[in-house]
């Protein structure tokens, strides 16, 4: 498959749409089966995860719900650096399994900020679900409950992930090349 050009990076392709469709797909499986008592809630935070939880949602068969949250930029400091805001909770999420849907855990500082602030909200449990993990730079303890795939630590675009804003409309995964 071709190389492609987002502004003045060029990437090389990492993993096909059938490839991670694939692994979408046996992810869902896993959570169909394991909440198949339960109606928990889904949080797809945007914008990066908006294709991955389009696709994830179409093979979950639970009855449940799903909503989108954003975290809004900066909204001042603490003494553990900037906070990020997370928006969008309309949903009463109390005593509710919430799953969080996200595109990419690399250090994991954005999702750890998600999880202490969705804790205020007292649901239930929170897990998580990710399409892309790198582990070498996770820092966190966090467990991360459901991973299509591990990465290594390179720059990735496409299927929703961007660079600059740009190249989320991109089907497959590519990765920069140095
Ligand atoms: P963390 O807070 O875990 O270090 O980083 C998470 C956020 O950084 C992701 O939600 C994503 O926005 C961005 N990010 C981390 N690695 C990559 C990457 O390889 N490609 C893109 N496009 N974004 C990344
Ligand atoms: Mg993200």
């Amino acid at each position: 498959m071709d190389n492609v050009k987002i502004l003045d990076k060029e990437f090389s392709i990492y993993l096909t749409e059938e490839q991670i469709l694939k692994e979408v797909k046996r992810v869902a499986t896993e959570i169909n089966k394991d909440y198949k008592d339960e109606n928990p809630i889904f949080m797809g935070i945007l914008n990066g995860s908006f294709m991955f939880a389009s696709d994830l949602y179409k093979d979950i068969t639970l009855d449940s719900q799903i909503t989108f949250l954003k975290l809004a930029s900066y909204e001042g400091t603490s003494t553990t650096g900037k906070i990020k805001r997370l928006i969008g909770i309309n949903e009463d999420i109390k005593d509710k399994t919430v799953i969080i849907i996200e595109d990419i855990v690399d250090t994991g500082n954005t999702l750890d900020s998600i999880i202490k602030q969705l804790r205020g909200y007292e649901p239930k449990e929170i897990k998580l679900v990710t399409l892309l993990y790198k582990p070498e730079a996770y820092t966190k303890d966090f467990t991360i409950d459901y991973k299509c795939f591990d990465i290594p630590n390179d720059f990735i675009v496409g299927y929703g992930l961007d660079y600059d804003g740009y190249g989320r409309n991109l089907r497959h995964i590519y990765k920069i090349i140095e």
